[in-house]
């Protein structure tokens, strides 16, 4: 909503996140959000509240307390089992306009993907898709958000001054979340849909659930991702009999998805999955900036190419210069032997 005068501006407060759950289980990128709002409203001198809608959810307030959640707006309800943006939006719209809060946050996820731009238009706020970094201007309180910009080539920091709330989109694994802290508390405020969020709305009638092979790599502890230099779908292979015998995913570069060597949910990086494993060895990937940015979070990264002055072998913690297809087959067997 456009801001009339400094009245009006200093008239939102709070910084708040949307929480997702996933067949009644709590997202953990809603824990993320929690972790960023957190720092935000500390240097707003503010609470952090979320949104919490779904069905058999009301068991989740203690987790969310735990996490960094001052107020926990809570609507249970069977019409919110499965995911219907237009419902949801309605929802979030009436509320927002209800208590006026100064930052919005939701996940860059398909959920808060959908529901985000919806929302911001009906209120005419402001939205920052996909940030990577959210700050608060020491001068004047606004929102800074940043997210790499013409095809991550830059990062591009961008304020909405003029409209209330402010809100972003965050990338999950970016953020780290917090550790939680039991026994933590705060309060549960109650709502109902009301007939106004359900007025004109789709009615899901049945859901069917997609049964494909799938790669979680969200879920990941260690990950062998290839590159170009896999030269093909063979190479790939050698990547899954290591990631196997280590107990890993397979990951990949963009080229070697383009290149049909490996599907797309392989694929980490700007257009691809955002991970943050315990242990990444990035095998003849060069890392490009749209490929650190799906991984850069990981805990120990390893890198082998034959060129060391890439920006994955700079980035590595063990950098190991030498051929992939001698170097792996050689840690393989080393393994095997222990
Ligand atoms: C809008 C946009 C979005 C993008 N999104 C993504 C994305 O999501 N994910 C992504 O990955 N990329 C993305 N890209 C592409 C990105 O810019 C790079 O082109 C890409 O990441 C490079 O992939 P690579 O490192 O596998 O290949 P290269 O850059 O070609 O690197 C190959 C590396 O392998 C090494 N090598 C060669 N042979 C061997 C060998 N035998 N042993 C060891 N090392 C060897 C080379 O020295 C080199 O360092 C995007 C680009 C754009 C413009």
């Amino acid at each position: 909503m456009k801001i009339t005068d400094e009245l009006d501006r200093q008239s939102y407060c709070g910084v708040w996140t949307v929480s997702e759950f996933t067949g009644g289980a709590l997202d953990p990128v809603s824990l993320e959000l929690l972790g960023a709002a957190e720092k935000l409203a500390a240097e707003r001198g503010q609470e952090v509240w979320t949104v919490a809608l779904g069905s058999g959810i009301a068991g989740m307030a203690d987790r969310l307390f735990a996490c960094g959640a001052d107020k926990v707006i809570l609507i249970d309800d069977p019409r919110l089992r499965a995911f219907n943006d237009e419902l949801e939006c309605n929802i979030l719209e009436r509320l927002i306009k209800k208590h006026r809060p100064e930052i919005v946050l939701c996940a860059a996820t398909a959920r808060g993907r959908a529901l985000a731009p919806r929302i911001a238009s009906k209120i005419h706020a402001g939205l920052t898709a996909d940030c990577t970094g959210l700050s608060i201007d020491p001068v004047n309180g606004d929102l800074l958000q940043t997210r790499p910009a013409f095809g991550g080539n830059v990062m591009a920091t961008i304020r909405s001054s003029d409209c209330r709330p402010q809100m972003a989109t965050v990338r999950p694994k970016i953020m780290p979340a917090p550790e939680p802290r039991p026994g933590r508390r705060g309060e549960v405020i109650r709502e109902e849909i009301e007939a106004v969020d359900a007025l004109n709305v789709k009615e899901i009638l049945s859901t069917v659930e997609r049964r494909e092979p799938t790669v979680n790599l969200g879920d990941a502890r260690i990950i062998v991702a290839g590159g170009r230099a896999m030269k093909g779908p063979d190479g790939f292979k050698m990547l899954e009999a290591f990631a196997n015998q280590i107990g890993g995913a397979v990951g990949a570069s963009r080229p070697a998805v383009d290149n049909g060597w490996i599907a797309y949910p392989h694929q980490i990086g700007q257009t691809g999955a955002t991970v943050q494993t315990d242990l990444y060895i990035a095998c003849g990937i060069s890392g490009q900036i749209q490929h650190l940015i799906g991984m850069q979070a990981c805990k120990t990264i390893i890198a082998i190419d034959i060129d060391d002055t890439t920006p994955m072998m700079k980035l590595a913690d063990i950098a190991v210069k030498g051929d992939l297809f001698k170097i792996v087959p050689r840690l393989m067997e080393e393994l095997k032997n222990r």
